[in-house]
């Protein structure tokens, strides 16, 4: 049977649920949405209720968080049920504006940032950076991602990588501007046509790199590429393996010392889904000064952002807290002076939080590069 006549059950494997209710019992959004993916993965069987569920409000609060991935004791992917739901309604094209023309963009402009693809390395203007060529031999191939490219508040990831690099004195290139989106939220919003077209594109084009592996700046990128093409053949590292590598063997090296308390917090797609939470710990940790403090929700556990699954262009209709502002008031509780985090988005939705609550002049929000690019030698 091909993949395309697999009905809804078989897709999602929908028999393998033991309605157990793990998944919802861990869905961190449930405290403020009336979302319980346990009913969807049960109601789903009935291929009839499908256009009655895809019709529903709260599939579009899921965050795509994979908590109930993690959870499940049957290893089922509960939220891939909803983002099933969520590509029927795509197809149907009955999406909000802002979800279509973030779509649009990355169709047109290999960006949902609605910017122009000549753009996307402007972010490089008065840097000693290199940049890739086809057919290059290099060791480190630099991914940028959308988001850290054109969001003037996180292209500090990307303008930080660059004076660490050359700092380290590796061998590296940046992607130049043909670079396009992973579709990690194109996945999740469940454009799958669009998805697989980026998954066709976008193997074709970094396997046509002649490169050691490639670096990724977001774990979204990171996660994304690990799970969804299993045709790139080069192997596929997250900037805090490779940060914490260089550390290790003493390529990188801090200048001065931060007495700072930083507390850090554990992206979900680089956590609970890229498995990756010693490295960014240990890097913090390399820094002299610093007292790493942990949150009781930390690693598997680590409190979702509410920053990917498509939200950063779906607006919730809860009123309940947001998600982001219980882990500022969970930081500040720890006595934390910086919430670090290794995630585009994380950076986003925490910094947007902590600023909405009004604690801005006794905390900060990081991005570890941010930190580290502060502590080079010059
Ligand atoms: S955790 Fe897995 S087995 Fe349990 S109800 Fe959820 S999907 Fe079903
Ligand atoms: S991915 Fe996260 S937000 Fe979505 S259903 Fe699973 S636990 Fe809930």
């Amino acid at each position: 049977m091909s993949i395309e006549n697999q009905t809804f059950t078989e897709k999602y494997d929908l028999l393998g649920c033991i309605q157990c209710g793990r998944c919802t019992g861990g869905c961190p959004v449930t405290v403020r949405a009336e979302l319980n993916v346990r009913h969807f993965v049960d109601q789903a069987y009935d291929e009839g209720k499908l256009d009655e569920l895809a019709r529903l409000a709260e599939i579009w609060d899921c965050t795509a968080c994979h908590t109930c991935a993690v959870r499940c004791p049957k290893g089922l992917k509960p939220l891939e049920v909803l983002i099933g739901l969520r590509s029927m309604i795509v197809e149907s094209g009955k999406v909000e504006p802002t979800v279509r023309d973030a779509l649009q963009s990355v169709l047109l402009e290999g960006n949902p940032w609605e910017k122009a693809r000549a753009a996307r390395t402007d972010w490089m203007e008065g840097l000693d950076v290199k940049v890739a060529e086809e057919g290059q031999e290099v060791e480190n191939l630099i991914f940028t991602c959308c988001t850290i490219a054109y969001d003037p508040r996180v292209q500090v990831v990307a303008k930080n990588m660059v004076k660490l690099l050359n700092q380290a004195g590796i061998d590296y290139a940046f992607l130049p501007e043909d670079e396009s989106c992973c579709g990690s939220e194109v996945f999740t919003i469940g454009e799958e046509g669009l998805f697989e077209m980026l998954v066709e594109d976008n193997t074709e084009y970094l396997n046509n790199f002649n490169a050691g592996r490639i670096v990724t700046l977001s774990p979204h990128c990171y996660t994304t590429y690990k799970t969804h093409f299993p045709d790139i053949r080069i192997p596929l590292y997250h900037y805090t393996q490779l940060l914490d590598e260089l550390v290790q063997e003493g390529s990188l090296s801090w200048k001065g010392e931060l007495q700072k308390k930083i507390v850090y917090h554990d992206p979900c797609y680089l956590g609970k889904q890229g498995g990756i939470y010693d490295e960014p710990r240990r890097l913090l940790k390399s820094i002299p000064g610093v007292e790493l403090l942990e949150f009781d929700r930390r690693r598997e556990r680590s409190l979702c952002c509410e920053g990917g699954g498509g939200k950063m262009w779906i607006e919730s209709q809860s009123t309940e807290e947001r998600l982001a502002d219980t882990r500022i008031k969970d930081a500040r509780e720890l006595g934390a002076d910086i919430v670090a985090a290794a995630c585009p988005f994380c950076v986003l939705t925490l910094e947007d939080a902590m600023k909405g609550l009004g604690y801005e002049e006794e905390m900060r929000v990081a991005e570890i590069t941010e930190l580290l690019g502060e502590l080079i030698e010059a």
